[in-house]
């Protein structure tokens, strides 16, 4: 029960040390620094619990494909590096959500993705 609690804690961690959306593969790199025998079946099956619970919500990105952040945050939009493939979150909403649909039309949620090149990989 402890070693469950440990990877649990593990993946929770990882999310608050990266503090930006992560991928299966980021989740598993970032938490085996802490518990070194994290392997995939336990993050999807940790992953798909804090998804229930609402610790985390999921994306499903065009190109990065499935990733998750935490669901506590505020409404954000999300920058893509084509170049790292990361995530990043950009703070605030610059969209009209109820002007922007055609009148008579309810509008319930958004998702707005940038595409570009971040600043630490245009350095390069
Ligand atoms: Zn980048
Ligand atoms: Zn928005």
């Amino acid at each position: 029960m402890r070693r469950k609690t440990a990877q649990r804690d593990a993946i929770k961690e990882a999310f608050l040390i990266k503090n930006r959306p992560l991928s299966i593969e980021e989740i598993l790199e970032t938490g085996r620094k802490t518990v070194e025998s994290l392997n995939q079946t336990t993050v999807y099956r940790n992953l798909k619990l804090l998804v229930e619970e609402g610790w985390l919500r999921i994306i499903y990105h065009p190109e990065a494909g499935t990733l998750y952040e935490r669901a506590e945050k505020e409404h954000h939009h999300l920058f893509h590096c084509r170049s790292c493939d990361r995530l990043f979150e950009l703070p605030g909403c610059a969209l009209r959500e109820k002007e922007s649909a055609p009148p008579g039309f309810v509008t319930e949620r958004h998702e707005v993705f940038l595409f570009g090149v971040c600043s630490s990989c245009r350095q390069v």
